[in-house]
């Protein structure tokens, strides 16, 4: 189908054009921006989904949160809103509703695992059966952490469950012995080479190969072809699978990574910063983070960070931390230079510090010397821009490339209202960047 004809998609209804889909208008009169709006809205809901799940595995959950996703999902049936207006505000109320979600989970996550410190994680294996756990769920981590006590079994991170390692009554197991690999898209190479169980826990799980879909088991609402579901959180089979296993040999560990700058942790900062800052050594602070993909343009990152002149520090978050959190940038005067905040749900430690910042350094919002450099890769990372547009974020660079299902009138609207920009090269960015700074 050429670009001309595919201006939306919807065959959610027994009307849908040649029975087969609403490709130019819809059937019903809906446009294509109105068909557009409403998958953003689809997408931003299913991000949201996400963290409440999380949360409620925790025993947290927010009605009020709840009634707002019912509504919005309701917004989108046939025949019920074809207000383009209205659907875009509908968008920044999902960004509203997912402050509120990341913020029950954080809240879930702190008062269950405590908050996170800054710690030095191991990324190489050490003698001895394991079990790798991957995706994003700490309360199943925490589960199998404790069903695993005393059998000399090792457990593992992987991509997004780094972060893990900063939570204090995480940390306290001697087996929780390392983060292995990258970002979630190297799992078929990383699990076919370390003779492990796999445990996945949620989203960014890939469809396994031969090698290691018999020691791979799934968790929480993830489920994969020929793959052990386990439910109720009891790992017992994941247990007895990794101690068939053989022993995975000792590994030099030449990279360690940092992770757990949590919100306070960054703030017992605050002196250091604001001085730092009053003295001209640090000119501007970077958020470099957001969903890795195996895209090449996700390359910008590091090429990014590496040309950042050193007077600048940078917060990152997520998968795609995984693109420069091996770097050796340093620090200011003490101040480390790269500083991980957590998670993709550890937005909300981004978006809590930024007013706190601004008061820090007598400043607005708007007037921090701070710029935003996203990547997206599948819905979590849509509620999030969501969020920021709701709280009226400008000139965030977005990677590596615009969603598909923004069309020209959506774009024009993220342009003129938020300044928002897709990334292109580093270097004429980053001039971009860092003139931005002498006119805010
Ligand atoms: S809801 Fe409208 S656009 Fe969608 S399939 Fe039905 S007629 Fe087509
Ligand atoms: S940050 Fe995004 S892409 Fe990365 S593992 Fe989490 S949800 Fe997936």
């Amino acid at each position: 189908m050429s670009e001309q004809q595919f201006k939306m998609f919807c065959y959610q209804c027994v009307q849908t054009a040649k029975g087969q889909g609403c490709t130019v208008m819809g059937i019903c009169g809906k446009n294509p921006t109105v068909a557009r709006l409403q998958d953003f809205l689809i997408f931003g809901v299913k991000g949201v989904s996400a963290y409440l799940y999380h949360a409620r595995e925790l025993g947290y959950s927010d009605p009020e949160v709840n009634s707002i996703l019912e509504e919005a999902v309701f917004t989108t049936l046939t025949n019920v809103n074809f207000n383009e207006k209205e659907l875009f505000e509908y968008c920044l109320k999902i960004g509203e509703v997912n402050i509120k979600a990341m913020r029950l989970l954080k809240k879930a996550h702190i008062e269950t695992y405590g908050e996170p410190e800054p710690t030095l994680v191991r990324t190489s294996a050490v003698k001895g059966r394991g079990i790798i756990v991957t995706g994003h769920s700490l309360k199943a981590l925490d589960e199998l952490l404790k069903q695993t006590e005393g059998t000399g079994i090792k457990v593992y991170t992987h991509s997004e469950m780094l972060p893990a390692h900063g939570y204090p009554k995480l940390r306290k197991y001697d087996h929780l012995a390392g983060n292995l690999g990258k970002a979630w898209y190297d799992q078929r190479q990383l699990f076919a080479k370390y003779p492990m169980t796999i445990l996945a826990t949620t989203n960014c799980a890939l469809i396994p190969i031969e090698a290691y879909r018999n020691r791979m088991f799934t968790t929480g609402p993830v489920r994969l072809p020929g793959v052990k579901h386990i439910s109720n959180y009891d790992y017992t089979e994941v247990i007895k699978k990794a101690e068939e296993l053989p022993e995975v040999q000792e590994e030099e560990g030449k990279i360690v990574l940092w992770t757990g700058f949590s919100r306070s942790a960054i703030l017992s900062q605050a002196k250091k910063i604001k001085e730092l800052v009053n003295e001209g050594k640090i000119r501007r602070i970077f958020l470099i983070g957001g969903c890795d993909s195996p895209l090449r343009e996700m390359e910008y990152f590091r090429e990014l960070a590496l040309k950042l002149p050193r007077d600048t520090i940078i917060l990152t978050l997520a998968c795609g931390k995984y693109r420069i959190n091996d770097l050796d940038l340093g620090t200011v005067d003490g101040l480390p230079r790269l500083m991980d905040l957590g998670q993709c749900n550890d937005a909300i430690v981004a978006i809590d510090l930024l007013p706190e910042l601004a008061k820090l350094l007598d400043l607005e919002v708007q007037e921090l010397p701070l710029t935003m450099v996203l990547s997206w890769c599948e819905q979590k990372a849509v509620s999030i821009l969501l969020s920021l547009l709701y709280l009226n974020v400008k000139n965030i660079y977005l990677a590596p490339r615009l969603p598909a299902w923004i069309n020209e009138d959506i774009l024009k609207t993220l342009k003129e209202r938020y300044e928002l920009k897709v990334v292109s090269n580093p270097e004429s960015d980053l001039k971009e960047m860092l003139k931005s700074q002498q006119s805010s």
